[in-house]
């Protein structure tokens, strides 16, 4: 079992779940505090571990000392892709998607990663880890630790650069990195672990017809390490008062596994929302 899927058993805070919160806290609902059954396996999710799983052990290659080949790579990513989507079951293709489109298209984007892999130093590959939240103080600003893995961690000169591969249907705005949460949370388990700040760095691979790669770096400070741990003991605060509102606005919608559940919310008495909700989508 990987480290991460330990760490996931105990209770924990994760990007995910904040990101999930912040977006619907009914979907963080349905999934962190009921645990629904989702109703359909989100393609992008399978199509992203896939490539993810193909990519570390390219990674893992390089790092032993001999990079394994990109056909090699790339046959890799095609028995993940498909295994996946054979257990999985359910699984919801957008329109002129298929597993035969969406393998030939996951085999093109390994091939756009290779340069990267040959290009960098890398010393690490799917690095979990898990770090109290602490404020400036040294006290703890929750019971729960943040847990992630870095995708790959790179040396470039003395600079240390965490890596997050990204699958993404278009590429970035210029902006979107210096705002993202996740390179913030990371950042901030770096910093503990290693008293630094490091730079964090976005690879977006795009699922176009010509995939493309562009690296996104940005770096966090400690007042963006406090803004993070201010947003998580007031999202704490709001679940614990049980206040889980729909976001029907967020981008999540079009995909949302829950979508039936979210349908029927309004239908229940106050009193009743939860449970009831809960038992018809079971
Ligand atoms: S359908 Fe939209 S509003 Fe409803 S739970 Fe899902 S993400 Fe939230």
């Amino acid at each position: 079992m990987r480290e991460l899927e330990k760490l996931r058993e105990k209770p924990h805070w994760s990007y995910s779940a904040i990101s999930k919160f912040l977006n619907c806290q009914l979907a963080y609902y349905f999934q962190y505090v009921v645990k629904l059954k989702p109703e359909h396996t989100p393609v992008n999710l399978l199509f992203g571990s896939a490539f993810h799983a193909a990519a570390t052990v390219a990674g893992e290659s390089k790092i032993a000392g001999y990079l394994i080949a990109v056909e090699e790579a790339q046959s890799l990513f095609s028995e993940y892709w498909r295994e996946a989507v054979s257990e999985a079951g359910n699984v919801r293709f957008k329109d002129g998607e298929d597993v035969d489109t969406l393998d030939e298209l996951g085999r093109k984007m390994i091939a756009v990663l290779y340069p990267k892999l040959i290009e960098e130093n890398i010393i690490a590959v799917a690095q979990a880890f898990s770090v109290p939240l602490l404020d400036d103080d040294g006290n703890r600003i929750s019971e729960l630790p943040l847990i992630g893995e870095y995708d790959a961690v790179v040396k470039s000169g003395d600079e240390t650069i965490i890596v997050d591969w990204k699958t993404a249907a278009r590429q970035w705005p210029a902006d979107k990195a210096e705002k993202d949460l996740q390179a913030t949370a990371f950042s901030y388990a770096w910093n503990l672990q290693h008293d630094c700040d490091p730079l964090f760095r976005f690879d977006v691979i795009t699922k176009t017809k010509t995939p493309s790669i562009m690296s996104h770096p940005t770096r966090r400070c400690n007042d963006d390490y406090q803004r993070l741990l201010k947003l998580i003991t007031v999202i704490e605060r709001v679940i614990a008062a049980e206040v889980f509102l729909p976001n029907e606005q967020s981008f999540c919608c079009s995909d949302c596994v829950y979508a039936g559940a979210c349908a029927n919310w309004h239908r229940q008495s106050s009193d009743q929302v939860l449970p009831s909700l809960f038992e018809q989508a079971a």
